[in-house]
């Protein structure tokens, strides 16, 4: 069960100020009044409500934020920083928490999730728009499933001619360059 620990003073709170450095959110300023949690629609998935993740941040409780299911189940809807009467960036602290997470090196509490992100930027990247079936196959083969939803979904889809299997490129370097800028920022 995950249990807050005792209150760490914000001076010199090294999660909260690196998640503003990041994100340019002032976490301090959150009260702690639930409108983030109560519009978050899959909240109900998490195991910390937006809210207390915001919390965590506020007590420097870092461990207890970056070893969350939340960060990586958070679909950066943005409703969160939308109802927020702080003007806090939740959506964006929320991404900046996955940066920091991967950059420690700590293990992701949804794995399936990252493997989702690395397969789909690796489709952008290649060829400059999602190719499904690759997309898909990558997912499969990652979470040893190699089967999943091929002939319930994947061939159903593919006799009514919505699935290429042959990847259709977008770009031609364009999109490559851009994650080659990104990456050296
Ligand atoms: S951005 Fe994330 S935390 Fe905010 S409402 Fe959407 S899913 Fe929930
Ligand atoms: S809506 Fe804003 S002020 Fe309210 S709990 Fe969420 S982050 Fe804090």
């Amino acid at each position: 069960m995950l249990t807050f620990k005792a209150d760490q003073p914000v001076a010199g709170n090294a999660l909260l100020r690196a998640i503003q450095e990041q994100s340019g959110a002032r976490v301090q300023d959150c009260y702690q009044c639930g409108k983030c949690t109560a519009g978050c629609p899959v909240s109900s998935f998490m195991d910390l409500m937006p809210r207390q993740v915001m919390r965590a941040v506020q007590l420097g409780q870092a461990d207890l934020a970056l070893h969350s299911s939340t960060i990586w189940l958070c679909a950066s809807c943005e409703t969160c920083s939308a109802r927020c009467p702080m003007e806090i960036d939740v959506a964006g602290v929320m991404d900046a928490l996955r940066h920091l997470a991967l950059a420690r090196g700590i293990q992701p509490a949804e794995k399936n999730v990252v493997l989702a992100h690395r397969v789909f930027l690796e489709s952008i990247k290649r060829l400059g728009r999602v190719y499904e079936v690759g997309v898909v196959a990558g997912l499969n083969l990652g979470t040893l499933h190699p089967f999943a939803n091929v002939v319930d979904v994947g061939l159903p889809m593919f006799l009514r001619g919505k699935l290429n299997i042959i990847p259709e490129r977008a770009t031609r370097g364009e999109v490559k360059r851009i994650f080659v800028n990104v990456k050296g920022t």
